[in-house]
């Protein structure tokens, strides 16, 4: 059995171009349909490429930029690992803080550790409240839920006098 390539589909000349088309596709499928697959040939490719660099670049390290809240920093923005150190300035003398564990500098975090754990108690107590608040509300359903079961067991109990059945906890 012999299969046959159509000349007239255009063909990937590299192989990131395979991956590139096969997001755009499924990207094109998603917002416009069948007619949105038209659009994607192979001389919208390389524009696409950078499209999509930038889209991830936004998406994961802008993110993580965003990230940097309260409390205590365990990454840069840039994405390096945070470290501890002692300040040794005559303002802050053994003040204790984070930065970037690779760039000192704009854009890369700096924040005194006593800020830093302050946030982050301030932060844990509000995590806190809203966990028991949850278990609360977890504890209601499950009440309800045994009420349920309690009924259904009766019910059957009731019904089908032969049925064995031990649950201890309803
Ligand atoms: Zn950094």
């Amino acid at each position: 059995m012999g299969f046959e390539r159509p000349r007239t589909i255009p063909q990937q000349i590299a192989v990131t171009h395979s991956a590139v088309s096969f997001v755009l596709l499924i990207q094109a499928h998603a917002l416009g349909g069948v007619d949105a697959y038209k659009c994607i040939t192979p001389d919208v490719l390389d524009s696409q490429v950078e499209r999509l660099v930038v889209t991830l670049y936004e998406s994961t390290v802008l993110d993580m930029a965003m990230e940097v809240g309260p409390g205590i920093p365990r990454r840069c923005p840039c994405g390096a690992a945070t470290v501890v150190l002692t300040s040794k300035t005559k303002d802050n003398p053994g003040r204790r803080f984070y930065r970037c564990g690779v760039v000192f500098g704009e854009n890369h975090v700096f924040k005194w550790a006593d800020d830093a754990v302050l946030e982050e108690i301030e932060a844990l107590a509000v995590k806190q409240s809203v966990m028991e608040n949850e278990l609360i509300e977890i504890k209601e359903q499950l009440l309800d839920i045994k009420k349920i079961l309690r009924r259904l067991f009766r019910w059957l109990r009731h019904f089908l006098p032969n049925f064995e059945i031990s649950v201890s906890y309803v």
